[in-house]
């Protein structure tokens, strides 16, 4: 993929994020409460999800806007984490990846708390300040 194909298909992307985060918002808070139980927990449970729903569609515009902006930068297809190449494979599948699959399933299992202590945070080849 070229850069102006890869910038194409981030900005395509990033742009269906911003409209379908316009009707999200358009959306929440029209459900009113009506005092049943069961009723209100099901339009609570629906905020709940609306919200979910935002916030995932956030992160991803967020990644897709660094995504661009390390393409500006010239280091695109390179890992935040350990400073290697992204196989172009995983590009191709999720253009907006600044990891590769390894650092992608440390930061994920470090997030859920479950990260083992064999693949503790490398400090060697790292790009990012502490
Ligand atoms: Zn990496």
């Amino acid at each position: 993929m070229t850069q102006v194909h890869v910038e194409r298909l981030l900005r395509q992307e990033l742009g269906l994020i911003v409209v379908r985060l316009g009707d999200a918002h358009g959306l929440a808070g029209r459900d009113e409460l009506s005092g049943e139980l069961v009723d209100d927990a099901q339009v609570i449970e629906l905020r709940e999800d609306r919200q979910l729903s935002h916030a995932r569609l956030a992160r991803r515009a967020k990644a897709l806007l660094v995504a661009l902006g390390n393409l500006h930068a010239g280091t695109y297809g390179v890992c935040d984490e350990c400073g290697k190449a992204i196989p172009a494979k995983r590009l191709r599948a999720l253009p907006s990846a600044t990891t590769c699959i390894r650092c992608q399933a440390w930061r994920e299992a470090t997030v859920r708390g479950t990260a083992p202590a064999t693949i503790a945070r490398r400090t060697v080849g790292r790009r990012r300040g502490p």
